[in-house]
């Protein structure tokens, strides 16, 4: 005798009736083309489907608040493919920031052992840590986006410990990732070191690996001021995410300097 097995498909996350409206409402998400708003989309409904979310410390998870992290980490690799992310699981939603212990290298090399507070972290060979009042939908674009920065962490820990220096394109050189990163890097660290007042976040000075991850938060946010001030780390990031942000944005001015 045969049983006919019948599988229930899953549901489709995206089926939330807050969705698309969330999605609408994101400045972040302004300008996409309809080819785009559909890769975004079923770049989602994967993430959605294989990454495993875990509230702690009593933070609760709600379809709503899902949407919103899916949505940002999937804007950078809306052109990339599902497999980006393929490398870890776990995202950790925390209600606010945390306390990490987990030892941290200064540019010099130095290892400083202790606790910090912090509103995000990237593990390698592991999961994403986010404090919810950073990670929800910003309602202006401002240059930060943790969501986006630990993602972009996730990405240069693709070929080893993140450095700054994520896995290429066939089509890009290391060369000039290397020529425009590191004049760029040697450019802000040495103002930051003079006291210099700037327009992007001095964490980016901490060392090449954050340059990277800050330098990408204001790709997606702003991407003007990025263009104005590092044209070609610009043009490699426009590269390496395929999709070029400041067509799609309207210019922005940044609220003040650091
Ligand atoms: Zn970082």
């Amino acid at each position: 005798m045969l049983n006919l097995l019948r599988r229930t498909p899953p549901a489709d996350p995206l089926a939330n009736p807050a969705w698309p409206e969330l999605g609408r409402q994101m400045p972040l998400l302004a300008g996409l083309s309809d080819c785009e708003w559909w890769r975004l989309e079923a770049r989602m409904r994967h993430f959605l489907a294989h990454k495993v979310f875990h509230g702690v410390q009593g933070f609760a998870l709600s379809q709503r608040r899902l949407l919103q992290v899916a949505a940002q980490a999937c804007l950078p690799i809306i052109n990339l493919g599902d497999k980006a992310y393929a490398d870890w699981k776990e995202i950790i939603l925390y209600p606010t920031a945390f306390v990490s212990r987990i030892p941290w290298h200064d540019q010099a090399g130095l290892v400083h052992e202790g606790e910090w507070v912090i509103a995000g972290q990237a593990r390698q060979d592991g999961p994403i840590l986010l404090a919810w009042p950073d990670a929800q939908r910003g309602p202006a674009l401002d240059g930060r986006n943790v969501v986006i920065h630990e993602c972009a962490h996730k990405l240069d820990m693709m070929n080893g410990t993140a450095n700054g220096f994520p896995p290429l394109h066939a089509s890009m050189h290391a060369a000039d990732w290397t020529r425009a990163f590191e004049a760029g890097f040697a450019d802000f660290s040495g103002r930051i070191a003079q006291g210099e007042a700037v327009s992007i976040d001095p964490y980016a000075a901490e060392n090449p690996a954050e340059f990277f991850a800050v330098l990408s938060e204001y790709f997606f946010e702003l991407p003007h001021l990025l263009h104005d001030q590092y044209p070609a780390i610009y043009e490699q990031l426009r590269q390496f995410y395929r999709q070029d942000p400041g067509e799609r944005l309207p210019l922005i001015e940044p609220a003040g300097l650091y």
